[in-house]
């Protein structure tokens, strides 16, 4: 079946190992590459290679980013006293966009699945822990409506709650099952503001 080069294939079988991209888009992927010109080949390689070598998490929110703090913990114009909590990254980039939030983020880099054998230890909860020791008024858990993002509500409720801090569930405009991510702005708009407390 090696009817490509070795070269290529080896460029297929990577890209095949990127989400979403089954072989047959890798094929349509290698061949593109191919006929890019060297400069934006270079360019591609170079930009992945460097955000793997510079990127870290925020010491704050543990977001990624390029430097100590995201640009959102290090804004003074954010409110710092009321915490999102959400999944990944792709999470704070969907709140972002509706421009509505004041507030700053927690990125748990996951959410706690018994099924998949996830543990609260295996996301990012204990950071969390030490920023609630700071000057937190509300925090605000925007994981998804699904049974892992509800379960990880839950934890974080117990966790937070005995520490005299408000503690509140984006609302249920947001379909069950849904990835946050994929909800237009004005339902995550609206999911905030009307979110309930824990
Ligand atoms: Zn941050």
């Amino acid at each position: 079946m090696d009817f490509y080069s070795t070269q290529i294939s080896n460029l297929v079988e990577h890209l095949s190992h990127l989400p979403g991209i089954g072989a047959k888009s890798a094929q349509r992927l290698a061949f593109h590459i191919l006929n890019m010109p060297s400069e934006q080949v270079e360019g591609l390689s170079a930009a992945m290679v460097n955000a793997k070598k510079n990127v870290r998490y925020c010491k704050e929110c543990c977001t990624y980013t390029d430097d100590e703090l995201c640009p959102i913990c290090a804004s003074q114009k954010r409110n710092h006293k009321q915490i999102m909590v959400v999944e990944n990254p792709r999470d704070l980039a969907a709140y972002e966009k509706t421009g509505k939030f004041e507030g700053v983020y927690h990125v748990l880099h996951g959410a706690i699945s018994p099924m998949a054998g996830i543990g609260p230890q295996d996301i990012r909860l204990d950071e969390l822990m030490v920023r609630l020791q700071g000057d937190v008024e509300e925090v605000i858990v925007a994981t998804n409506k699904n049974l892992e993002g509800d379960t990880t509500a839950t934890y974080i409720s117990k966790l937070v709650k005995p520490l005299g801090i408000k503690v509140s569930r984006i609302a249920s405009g947001v379909p069950a099952g849904g990835d946050l991510e994929y909800i237009d702005e004005v339902t995550l708009y609206r999911a905030l503001e009307g979110r309930v407390e824990l």
